[in-house]
């Protein structure tokens, strides 16, 4: 391998085994899109995994605005590094839990991607430079989410429990068809 080929295949470190990343490497893969953060319905009619616009209770939206003035708007978990005790149905991606069971992250994952041995998409952070490139591509839960706003007495996963009991709910305005 030249100098050059060397040098770019570490420039684009994502490009590697999934399993030869490193912690920093690790973290940096996640596009930031918040979708495995939605809660989820197993479509009994055949479409699989459903992700419904209603949002784990630590998700949080973050405002800000970019160097040219736009507004911006990303999502973050509040408690990222305790999540697995403050949440106890919270899952740890790896490696193993990838190659046990990748089918109910989103198509557009980019740690299934990666698993897969598919390229990032164009809009992914790492390709476009830019943090707000995945809302702007229409993958952010950031404008499609119920979010916890603090107020409320119920978790959002029980309030779809509660939605799950009950037979007449029209589910169609509750899940989001166009994400894979
Ligand atoms: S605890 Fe954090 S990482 Fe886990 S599902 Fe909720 S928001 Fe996502
Ligand atoms: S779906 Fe994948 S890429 Fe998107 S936030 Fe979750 S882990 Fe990160």
């Amino acid at each position: 391998m030249s100098k050059m080929t060397d040098d770019k295949a570490s420039e684009q470190w994502w490009l590697k085994p999934i399993q030869a990343l490193n912690t920093s490497e690790w973290e940096a893969l996640c596009d930031g899109c918040g979708k495995c953060c939605l809660e989820k319905l197993e479509d009994d009619e055949g479409a699989g995994m459903l992700f419904s616009i209603i949002a784990c209770d630590h998700l949080r939206t973050k405002c800000g605005n970019s160097a040219d003035g736009a507004e911006t708007k990303t999502v973050t978990c509040a408690c990222y590094t305790k999540r697995l005790s403050r949440k106890t149905d919270c899952i740890k991606i790896t490696p193993a839990l990838l190659a046990e069971s990748a089918h109910w992250l989103p198509g557009t994952c980019a740690y299934r991607l990666r698993w897969e041995g598919k390229p990032l998409p164009d809009w992914h952070p790492l390709i476009s430079g830019n943090k707000e490139s995945v809302r702007q591509a229409g993958h952010s839960v950031a404008d499609r989410a119920m979010l916890n706003d603090g107020r409320q007495t119920l978790t959002n996963a029980e309030k779809l429990e509660n939605l799950l009991a009950n037979d007449e709910v029209d589910w169609e305005p509750l899940v989001i068809r166009d994400w894979s």
